[in-house]
């Protein structure tokens, strides 16, 4: 149990325009959480304290070598008032696989549900209540020892932030179009690809770039040794749905293992579909597509929830799935997990933990 200080502001922000449309990620609330560790004294000093700039030295070992991890979930307001997270024990458990990957200290479980669950408590008012919209929570943690030699930081801050977004899609569930990189590689086996960090953002902006140049929103990644196995979409897993089949990647080392991802393949077992999480290749789903076998195809994130994907385009291929529009399935599960996330749907698996 961590002994939590908590500051609160003296100047509170304005809530956002309730009719206003909040763009992702733009908007922060009065609070932010923050914990140091200093290398054989452990994490001390946990504290909530007013969102403001913090002070690092140019030489901090986070800016040159790269030494950094996050996490992203939600809070929702429930139905019935309750404030609820989707499973942040997945967040904390994945956190702490992230850190060791990265040589970063680890946080027990439920010192990392506490900041989190304190800090929610304490900024509740900027709990969004419009359909579709929640509080973003964005636990990170970097690397903060001043030194230019490359080893692992031996000091860290680990903060966590929140910002109030909006519904991913405005006007409801939209399908997307993606772009098939045959060119470069976002991750490799043995690499950090598992690990939720920056540097697997920062090798996947080029390509996104390229992507939205040629008109589409997202890049879906292949394997980086025979770019041919299908990895993951951007920030999303990806699935398939092939004759009736649930086909997704299966987590090979270079892939995210996204919360989402995992209660997909629960839901979809749990209601009798065929779930394979195997190797798939690009070739398969373009045979799947020309043999009309293609159903449905969907990312999964915490952002968008379900991200139905209408078009596909590999090497000179356009692929359209399906009709191009939103399958029954990406549907049902888009109804599915929010309603649990709302506390609209009974919560039989008990994903959801009250703040
Ligand atoms: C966060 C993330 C996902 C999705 O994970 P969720 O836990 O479902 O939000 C997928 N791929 C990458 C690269 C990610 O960073």
């Amino acid at each position: 149990m961590l002994d939590i200080k908590i500051e609160k502001t003296s100047k509170p922000k304005e809530l956002p325009d309730k009719d206003n449309p909040l763009v992702f990620g733009k908007i922060f609330t009065d609070h932010m959480f923050v914990m140091d560790y200093e290398m054989g004294k452990g994490w001390y000093d946990p504290r909530i304290i007013p969102y403001e700039p913090i002070s690092l030295e140019p030489s901090a070992m986070v800016f040159h070598y790269g030494q950094e991890m996050f996490e992203g979930l939600k809070a929702y307001k429930a139905v019935d008032g309750r404030i609820l997270l989707f499973r942040p024990d997945m967040n904390a458990k994945r956190s702490n696989r992230s850190a060791k990957r990265l040589c970063m200290p680890e946080i027990p479980e439920e010192d990392y549900i506490q900041a989190i669950k304190e800090l929610v408590e304490v900024d509740k008012a900027w709990i969004p209540t419009k359909e579709g919209t929640s509080l973003y929570i964005r636990p990170f943690m970097i690397a903060t020892s001043p030194f230019l030699g490359v080893r692992q930081s031996h000091t860290y801050k680990f903060i966590i932030i929140l910002s109030p977004v909006g519904a991913y899609y405005p006007e409801g569930l939209n399908p997307v179009k993606i772009w098939v990189e045959d060119d470069y590689v976002r991750a490799v086996k043995g690499g950090i690809g598992e690990a939720k960090t920056g540097g697997n953002y920062v090798a996947s902006l080029l390509a996104q770039m390229k992507a939205h140049e040629e008109g589409f929103s997202q890049v879906l990644w292949l394997d980086g040794v025979h770019r041919k196995y299908i990895e993951e979409v951007g920030a999303m897993n990806i699935f398939f749905v092939i004759d009736g089949v649930v086909v997704t990647p299966q987590l090979n080392g270079s892939i995210l293992p996204g919360v989402t991802r995992d209660s997909v393949i629960r839901l979809c077992k749990d209601w009798g579909y065929k779930v394979e999480e195997r190797k798939i290749s690009i070739d398969e789903v373009y045979k799947a597509h020309k043999d009309g076998l293609l159903d449905e195809v969907f990312g999964t994130g915490t952002a968008a929830v379900i991200s139905p994907v209408g078009h596909l385009r590999w090497e000179n291929h356009l692929m359209q799935v399906g009709d191009g529009g939103i399958g029954s399935l990406s549907q049902k599960l888009y109804d599915n997990i929010t309603g649990i996330q709302l506390g609209k749907l009974k919560d039989v698996n008990n994903w959801t933990v009250e703040v």
